[in-house]
């Protein structure tokens, strides 16, 4: 079995529709692959339609977290989509990313950096709006060559300098609300640049229900998912993995200097995958769905 655990479409930052995503999993020979948008379910029924004859889907949601006042994110899996406290939050979240963005902009704008609000919003269509669009905005108008050079400290990376925060759920927070909807909370990349999350921090969350960790990521190299994996077997968490793919502009740095060297894909969708009975305790622990 092929599965692959963690993939965006347009209903977050990926570019694809939710079922060209699908379409795209099942041409890359995947049995299971979970829709994980950002701080949105808006792609499931569309997913779930046009995976039903070929392949399983798992529906999912990547919650932007914050612990000790830095970025993290939370793989939510299998969880009641109509949960009222868990719906609350992902809109309270969604809200100030388009307030962010509009901050964003005028950055840019102070900057020099000549893009509008009304170009990030076309470009961002229906979708929850993320810095990837105002990264295409950026290439669109010629400020910066490709979407990937806007990710940098001149411009819109972390700390950069047309970049704001934004609000999100403190993560021991988030690990209990998707429980109380009767979902899988995995702890996603914890050693990708910008979201690291300590081992001590990893043990704290496990104690808190954390159900897995997501050791197979474009972003950690041979020796740290050998150290996830061991440090995931102390704290009896499942391991997971997925492509993180966003489709034509992927979002992780790894994925993206992987696509410049290969002069187009990145890995792909089942680039990274889950082992079948890493995946199977995952299903296990799932209340709702
Ligand atoms: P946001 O959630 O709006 O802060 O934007 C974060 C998103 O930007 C991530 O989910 C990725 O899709 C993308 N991203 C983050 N870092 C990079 C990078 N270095 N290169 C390309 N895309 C990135
Ligand atoms: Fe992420
Ligand atoms: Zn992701
Ligand atoms: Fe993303």
């Amino acid at each position: 079995m092929r599965i692959d655990l963690h993939v965006h479409s347009n209903a977050s930052d990926g570019t694809d529709s939710p079922a060209e995503v699908i379409r795209r999993a099942a041409a890359a020979g995947q049995d299971v692959v979970a829709l994980t948008d950002h701080d949105t379910t808006a792609g499931w029924d569309e997913a779930e339609a046009a995976a039903r004859d070929a392949l399983t889907l798992v529906p999912g949601m990547e919650l932007s977290c914050v612990l000790d006042g830095r970025s993290v994110h939370i793989l939510a899996y299998l969880f009641d989509p109509g949960d009222t406290e868990l719906r609350r939050q992902a809109s309270l979240i969604r809200d100030d990313r388009v307030h962010r963005a509009k901050q964003m902009v005028a950055r840019l704008n102070d900057l020099g950096a000549d893009v509008t609000w009304d170009q990030v919003s076309r470009i961002a269509g229906d979708a929850v709006v993320g810095r990837p669009h105002i990264a295409r905005a950026m290439a669109e108008a010629g400020v910066v060559d490709t979407p990937a050079d806007a990710f940098t400290r001149e411009w819109i990376d972390d700390g950069g300098r047309a970049y704001v925060e934004r609000y999100a759920l403190p993560v021991g927070r988030a690990v209990g609300l998707i429980r109380a909807a009767g979902g899988v909370p995995v702890l996603a990349h914890p050693r990708s640049p910008g979201y690291e999350v300590s081992d001590e921090a990893i043990a704290g969350l496990a104690a808190a229900g954390l159900a897995g960790l997501e050791t197979a990521h474009p972003d950690h190299d041979s020796s740290e998912r050998i150290r996830l994996t061991a440090l995931a077997r102390t704290l009896s968490l499942i391991t997971t993995g997925g492509s993180d793919d966003h489709g034509a502009f992927t979002g992780s740095a790894a994925a993206v200097s992987a696509a410049a060297g290969s002069g187009g894909d990145s890995g792909g969708i089942g680039a990274e995958t889950t082992p079948e009975d890493q995946y199977e305790r995952l299903i296990a622990q799932a209340r709702s769905r």
